[in-house]
């Protein structure tokens, strides 16, 4: 196990009901802007929760931040919040909301150009505090340090961290899932299991805890994932999705392991140039990304092969190819699709994404820096 250091300073208050709790969260001396997406909150009743919540409390609101959040968009966030002095930022949304509230809470308090905490890794001294009302359960941007922001204009996407822009609570309401269309509880689905699957299928490999955690989590997603479609899914299988997407990226599972985050960062070109969902992404470069690797993960692979699918491992090659089929039809059985070409996408996609892979310097990806810019290719190639 490598050494580590792990905190997780974010409340959580999971359950029915628990919105109203934000107001023991926040200083009742706070002005709060209450920032969401396109909507979707008006239509199901979580607005008007949060207004209740926030009886008594000065407040306005900032709507429109889209999914992949853009930078244009979060910059008029800051502009408000300059303009108006709003000094608490509650978001009230998915992924999306989530990360975008995380980089106007920096760029807010950030004296030089905002752009660069993207693109050059800019320090970030302050920022402003962050609590979450969760509406999709799938990034586990609620309680991690992580944001991706997407600037439309250049079509990059890229990610920072700051232990400053980490929300101080998130209320985890799993009847809010009610409302969420197939695509996105899919979509949660997926990006929790690969979110597991970067820093469980690392090595080397003898962090026993963190091992069995992650194999809990992908067995959790492998059995309630197809459930949480349904839409007779009881509150029970709605909740125990929503804590596996928190716990498979809130550090626990990460804590003093190798992380790879190869499927991750091609993911977000492909988001960045085609428009994707983020976990469509990742259904598509993951299963390939796993034979590519296969030799470099073989001792993780097997593991996984055995206590995640059950399978007999006396022929291991057989083992790991099974593993890594099984993974595949998963996806398919949450109905995520696992090739450009369900997509309508050809082989020009290899050429481009592995131009801004370059252009991003993104050119050794992995706990090892293995998936050279060569692999990438052939990993796309591979998945049409
Ligand atoms: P999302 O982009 O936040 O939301 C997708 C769609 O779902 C939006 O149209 C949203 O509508 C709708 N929606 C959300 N909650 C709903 C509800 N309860 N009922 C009905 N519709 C609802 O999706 P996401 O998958 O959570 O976030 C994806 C983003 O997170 C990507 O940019 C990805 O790169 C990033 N990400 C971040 C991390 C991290 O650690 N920070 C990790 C992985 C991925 P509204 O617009 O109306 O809200
Ligand atoms: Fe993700």
């Amino acid at each position: 196990m490598l050494n580590f250091n792990f905190v997780n300073p974010t409340h959580i208050h999971f359950g029915a009901q628990q919105i109203l709790e934000i107001k023991h969260n926040i200083s009742a001396s706070a002005k709060v802007l209450v920032v969401y997406g396109g909507g979707s909150i008006k239509k199901n009743g979580i607005y008007n929760q949060v207004v209740e919540a926030l009886s008594g409390f000065e407040w306005g609101e900032f709507s429109g931040i889209e999914p992949n959040p853009s930078y244009q968009t979060c910059m008029r966030a800051v502009e408000l919040i300059k303009a108006e002095g709003y000094d608490f930022i509650l978001a009230v949304g998915g992924g999306s909301v989530i990360d975008g509230c995380k980089f106007i809470a920096a760029a807010s308090m950030f004296d030089a150009e905002p752009w660069d905490i993207l693109a050059k890794g800019a320090h970030i001294s302050k920022a402003l505090p962050i609590g979450v009302v969760l509406t999709l359960p799938a990034t586990g941007s609620e309680s991690n340090s992580f944001s991706v922001i997407s600037n439309i204009e250049t079509e990059d996407k890229l990610p920072f961290a700051s232990a400053l822009v980490q929300p101080q609570f998130a209320v985890l309401d799993p009847n809010v899932m009610q409302s969420l269309p197939k695509r996105q509880l899919t979509n949660g689905v997926v990006d929790a299991f690969v979110h597991t699957m970067e820093q469980y299928l690392t090595y080397p490999v003898d962090a026993k805890v963190q091992d069995r955690f992650a194999e809990g989590l992908l067995l959790t997603l492998i059995e309630e994932g197809p459930k949480v479609l349904n839409d007779e899914a009881s509150y029970q299988t709605r909740a125990n999705i929503m804590w596996s997407a928190t716990m498979a990226l809130n550090g626990l599972i990460g804590a003093g392991v190798p992380q790879d985050w190869a499927t991750h960062m091609i993911g977000h070109e492909i988001t960045a140039l085609y428009g994707l969902d983020h976990a469509q992404t990742l259904a598509i470069v993951l299963p390939r990304m796993m034979v590519q690797q296969r030799q470099e993960k073989r001792e993780k692979l097997l593991q996984y092969a055995e206590r995640v699918f059950g399978l007999d491992i006396t022929d291991p090659e057989g083992a790991i190819s099974e593993a890594i089929s099984l993974t595949e039809q998963f996806f398919h059985q949450v109905n995520m699709p696992t090739r450009f070409s369900d997509h309508g996408l050809g082989e020009e996609v290899a050429q481009q994404v592995c131009a801004q892979l370059e252009r991003h310097g993104m050119v050794a990806l992995g706990e090892h820096q293995a998936v050279t810019l060569e692999k990438s290719k052939r990993i796309l190639l591979a998945s049409m």
